[in-house]
């Protein structure tokens, strides 16, 4: 049996391909509880693989993936490209300031002319929230998306889930399910589709979510989805058990959101005297890149014992090579996962 076919802790999923019944990931919404944990239980052999000195699998070769990437990236395109790598497939990038779009194809013509080329998934970063959804609609193979405007960057959350899920377990805690943990999401809430992807991934986990923010950088009617909205960062991190900080999204803001950094990183900055604010041993999370000396200090971001953002890394190749293996499995024919479309 290959990698690729077992089913750890098999008991919490349905079998072969129900467990994951979807050909796209294009959000965590359209993601039940039981599919979020079968791609983290999925992930931790490719962990395991990684931390190997020979970290390579042979289950995608033959196949070809395509990173199209229309907006600037280092993090996703790099590990996005490693986990191609290392299962075996043939990886090719596609920037947007080299390609066509530069020369006013559209997004449609730019999907059907990748979908000529015979990809067996292609991974998309859009600026357009709904652009990944469209071109899914438009090709044959999986799609994966890699981030689409203010919308979501479902692994992203994905490998969030996975991080502190292993700092929970090397502290002895449980970290298979996050039901008694508050964590805080703060920093630009409006402008970024990290935010709502975890807010969907933390909460089907079982945590309970506050996102901060000025009042300027918070979605309206957000408390629907069932945050706890806070605009005083330190009454919201009051007693968190997490701490995670988003960049401002200055390429998305049009006008004036804050008055200046200084005063931002005075209100919503996280310094090591905030973080004495939230609970005992709190980790410190931040989804890259960071802008130091805005929404987050030196000395905290770099916390050996509380900053858990080089894992965060680290877990985002773990992740992004489940995503291509499970999203790839009906292509592949591989043994429980041929009968579903
Ligand atoms: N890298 C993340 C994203 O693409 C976060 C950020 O850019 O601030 O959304």
């Amino acid at each position: 049996m290959t990698a690729s076919q077992t089913q750890p802790h098999a008991s919490r999923y349905p079998a072969g391909a129900q467990a994951f019944p979807h050909r796209d990931l294009l959000g965590i919404g359209q993601l039940e509880r039981h599919e979020i944990l079968f791609l983290l239980d999925e992930a931790e052999q490719w962990v395991d693989l990684n931390r190997q000195r020979q970290k390579h699998s042979d289950s995608l070769a033959g196949l070809t993936i395509i990173n199209a990437f229309f907006e600037n990236s280092t993090r996703t395109l790099l590990s996005f490209e490693i986990a191609g790598k290392r299962l075996g497939a043939d990886v090719v990038n596609m920037h947007a300031a080299q390609s066509s779009v530069k020369k006013g194809e559209t997004l449609i013509d730019t999907a059907i002319t990748l979908n000529a080329m015979r990809a067996d998934a292609i991974v998309i970063r859009h600026g357009s929230s709904g652009a990944t959804g469209l071109i899914a609609d438009k090709v044959d193979c999986p799609v994966l998306n890699a981030g689409d405007g203010q919308h979501e960057h479902p692994t992203q959350a994905l490998l969030d889930a996975l991080a502190l899920r292993h700092a929970l377990r090397e502290r002895g805690q449980s970290g298979d399910d996050f039901t008694g943990l508050t964590i805080t999401i703060c920093g630009d809430i409006l402008h970024s589709r990290v935010a709502r992807s975890n807010l969907l991934c933390l909460q089907a986990l079982g945590a309970t979510v506050r996102l901060c923010a000025p009042p300027a950088l918070m979605p309206s009617g957000i408390e629907a989805m069932g945050a706890q909205v806070f605009h005083d960062f330190d009454a919201a991190l009051d007693g968190a058990d997490v701490v995670m900080m988003l960049r401002l999204q200055t390429e998305r803001m049009s006008g004036q959101f804050i008055p200046s950094a200084r005063e931002y990183h005075y209100l919503y900055g996280l310094t090591a005297a905030r973080l004495a604010k939230a609970g005992e041993g709190a980790l410190v999370m931040h989804p890259g890149p960071m802008n130091r000396g805005v929404e987050i200090d030196s000395d905290v971001a770099d916390m050996i014992d509380r900053s858990i953002i080089t894992r965060q890394v680290e877990m985002g190749v773990a992740i992004r090579m489940a995503a291509l293996d499970v999203l790839t499995r009906r292509t592949r024919g591989v043994a429980g996962w041929r009968e579903t479309a």
